[in-house]
């Protein structure tokens, strides 16, 4: 079986998380998909091309250049998809200095083809308490009218993604010490 679905969700929202949960539960259960994230492929591709060394020097490369190397990871997933279920954990919309970038524009979309779209959502004061405790990665600081915003627009940009390809989009709640109940949705959506 092949087809690929998307999961997005503002940075620190846990879709890691949620995902390495629900594909371990549907491992057990006889279903495999390949996890795929989109950022990985970029900076594998970024490393290449600029010597860019981490997701937030790779995040501030130029427009044009860094579209380039969406574009190159657009074609490598493409590839892989045809033959595994695949999951992709990426960014819908990218906040970037000159304003926010389409994460899925048309020609990466139309190369993807996406069954579905599920989008990982949380309160915003629980967005920042989860990017605060991580660490491991420097973020952004943002104030919670700027995480509502970027999640407001997430959900209208997965609609206009949707529109193109004839996907569908779900909306999963990860809400703090909930986790299961995200994992179970997600779960649910996949199978
Ligand atoms: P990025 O877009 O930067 O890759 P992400 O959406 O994948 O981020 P994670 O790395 O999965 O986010 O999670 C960020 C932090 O939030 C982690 O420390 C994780 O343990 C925590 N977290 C995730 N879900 C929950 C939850 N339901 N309750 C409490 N903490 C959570
Ligand atoms: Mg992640």
């Amino acid at each position: 079986m092949n087809k690929l679905i998307v999961v997005t969700g503002v940075p620190g929202v846990g879709k890691s998380t949620v995902i390495a949960e629900a594909l371990g539960k549907l491992r057990a259960a006889g279903l495999s998909y390949e996890l795929v994230n989109y950022g990985d492929v970029m900076l594998e591709l970024a490393r290449r091309r600029t010597g860019a060394c981490d997701r937030d020097e790779m995040r501030k490369l130029p427009a044009d250049v860094y579209r380039d190397i969406q574009r190159g990871a657009a074609e490598r997933i493409a590839q892989m998809a045809k033959r595994k279920l695949v999951l992709l954990d990426t960014h819908c919309s990218i906040k970037k200095p000159e304003g926010y970038l389409p994460g899925l524009p048309r020609w990466v979309l139309e190369g993807l083809k996406p069954e579905s779209i599920l989008i990982i959502e949380a309160p915003p004061e629980e967005v920042i308490a989860r990017r605060t405790k991580d660490m491991a990665r420097r973020r952004d600081q943002e104030l919670i009218a700027e995480i509502a915003e970027h999640q407001q627009l997430n959900r209208a940009i997965a609609m206009a993604y949707a529109a193109m390809v004839g996907a569908t989009v779900r909306i999963i709640k990860n809400r703090d010490g909930r986790l299961s109940e995200a994992v179970g949705e997600m779960v649910e959506a996949l199978r």
